[in-house]
């Protein structure tokens, strides 16, 4: 099972619920609604798509919807506008272009009100994250004149940055508020800020969506060099945040990128806070089949920084090959995981909460006791991020009657939800409600050990799980170790038996017995038999009878 999460942007490439299905199939986590490109119209019916494709594929699938925050772009366009070095061009609003028929065939409108007024004379103008480079050269009435010192290919919508500029837009913007309600009415469960600069940028959504008695985790995207410098303030008050390294390198340039990108993943995993790592991960493959090597190592790198989750743009929304590249993405993801980085120190971690030790410890009696997975059983989704932080070996299952929550754990690394539809609160019975269902999902045997943390007394108790359940699974039909399948081998001295339904493949026969009388079967599933022809050397010590730990087995004395 992977344990970091794929985040991928939809768009004109991906936004048919077949395309969805297929990328969900070849393992997208959440799916990105990037506000700032597309219509509310057609921002619904690919949330409604996302939905259907959920459904059909039977995987829960989170939504985060991105907005613009004061990103200055450039407007709609007829066609790519084609400036050259050494030319020189202006920028204003589109609503002013008319005005200017002097300039009509060099106009670059801009969506951005104030950019005249925050420009000033020799301030850098960026283009398309910086391919395209120009320099204010003088104001002109309402447009900006501008020389380009790098030319290129301008398309509508593209970015523009004033490195050089005190930006007055708010980071919370007219147009971000009207996406935001309009969001909220659909099926989200993020919502991505941008340009974040301070922690009063978060809490002023955060106090919107509380009068609205909603609560949509939010992710604050990391690009301008004053949230690098506000982050511990940030991390307070944030859910997840992102390294939105296009902007962020546009703004303090791509040499500082890499050290700022690890400085904010490591402050994230020590302070708890998921970290998504964004842009450009695996961009050659929005035209080609395959990523450079120098885009797998930037995956794989980011895994080992300690990212949680890994973000495609342009590569899933306007590319060639967007399945593709999710699969690429994944098998990456897979192989890097081999080779697992160090896991936080306890004595690094805040233990006085009783739910964050509950989980350290179920994560720990899971690896010591090779537990197949951590069934988490969680209201608020709380315990699942906290056992996220720990980075567990064990595949963890989050187990929830909310939706909201289920979808909430597709941001969470090494945690899967499983969504229990519906069960009879009045009538509650965890072995038939919870574990019967999660047993049945079909990948599980007789014999495997299971980690289970709740919240006692009360079922789905909000926000905190106390305690900690080990359980052998022994009562699975028709899968290897069913019962169906009682080993028993005879000589004249004993017979020695080993029930298959509840050994627990622990392997302390194999390790007590000198004589070689247990071992593991060639085939892939490596459960604990009989060596047959072994059985004649066995003393009957009956010590690997008392090391045992589920009574699998049993040897009888024929002289007795
Ligand atoms: C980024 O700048 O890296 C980013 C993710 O933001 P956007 O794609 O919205 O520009």
């Amino acid at each position: 099972m992977r344990r970091a999460k794929i985040l991928g942007t939809l768009g004109p490439s991906s936004n048919t619920i077949e395309k969805i299905a297929e990328l969900i199939d070849a393992g997208l986590n959440v799916a990105r609604v990037n506000m700032s490109h597309g219509t509310h119209e057609g921002h619904k019916e690919l949330i409604s798509n996302i939905r259907e494709a959920s459904k059909r594929t039977n995987k829960e699938i989170g939504i985060m919807i991105d907005l613009q925050g004061p990103k200055i772009r450039l407007d709609k366009v007829d066609k790519p506008l084609e400036p050259n070095e050494g030319e020189e061009w202006v920028i204003g609003q589109t609503k002013d272009k008319d005005k200017y028929p002097e300039y009509k065939d060099c106009y670059i409108p801009t969506i951005y009100d104030k950019l005249v007024d925050d420009c000033h004379d020799g301030a850098r103008i960026l283009f398309d994250d910086g391919l395209l480079q120009a320099t204010a050269v003088e104001r002109d009435r309402d447009v900006y004149k501008i020389k380009f010192t790098v030319g290129g290919i301008l398309k509508s919508n593209k970015g523009i940055n004033l490195p050089d500029c005190e930006v007055s837009a708010p980071a919370f913007t007219e147009k971000d508020k009207e996406d935001l309600l309009f969001a909220l009415g659909q099926d989200i469960d993020f919502v991505a800020l941008s340009f974040v600069r301070k922690a009063e940028d978060i809490l002023q959504v955060k106090t919107l969506l509380h009068k609205l008695k909603m609560n949509v985790p939010i992710v604050s995207k990391i690009e301008k060099p004053q949230a690098v410098d506000n982050l511990e303030e940030i991390l307070k008050v944030t859910d997840i945040v992102m390294v939105a390294r296009g902007d962020m390198g546009v703004e303090v340039g791509n040499h500082l990128v890499p050290a700022i990108q690890k400085h904010i993943i490591r402050l994230c995993n020590t302070r708890h806070v998921p970290v998504i790592t964004a842009t450009q991960m695996l961009e050659t493959m929005t035209e080609n089949p395959t990523p450079t090597r120098a885009e797998a190592s930037d995956v794989a790198n980011a895994i080992w920084d300690g990212t949680d989750i890994v973000m495609l743009s342009g590569e899933t929304a306007a590319g060639k090959h967007p399945v593709k590249v999710v699969k690429m993405m994944s098998n990456i993801i897979e192989e890097a995981e081999k080779s697992p980085k160090d896991r936080p120190l306890l004595r690094h971690m805040d233990l006085s909460n009783v739910n964050a030790s509950v989980m350290v410890a179920a994560s720990m009696i899971a690896e010591k006791i090779k537990a197949k997975r951590i069934l988490c059983v969680t209201e608020s989704g709380n315990s699942c991020r906290k056992i996220s932080m720990f980075r567990p070996l064990t595949p963890v299952l989050g187990i929830t009657n909310s939706i909201q929550t289920a979808r909430k754990m597709c941001m969470y690394w090494g945690v899967y939800p499983f969504y229990i539809h519906e069960f009879d609160e009045d009538n509650f019975d965890f072995q038939i409600d919870v574990l019967n269902k999660v047993k049945n999902d079909g990948s599980f045997h007789n014999g495997d050990k299971v980690v289970i943390t709740r919240g006692d007394g009360k079922f789905f108790s909000r926000g905190s799980s106390n305690s900690v359940k080990v359980e052998i699974l022994n009562d699975l039909p028709g899968v290897p170790g069913s019962g169906e399948g009682m080993e028993k081998a005879s000589d004249d001295k004993k017979d020695i038996h080993l029930d298959t339904s509840v050994c627990a493949s622990c392997n302390n026969c194999i390790s007590v017995c000198p004589h070689g009388i247990w071992t593991l079967t060639n085939d892939e599933s490596k459960r604990t038999t009989i060596a047959k022809d072994k059985i004649g050397a066995c003393t009957i010590d009956m010590e690997c009878v008392e090391k045992c730990p589920t009574g699998a087995i049993e040897i009888i004395s024929k002289f007795l």
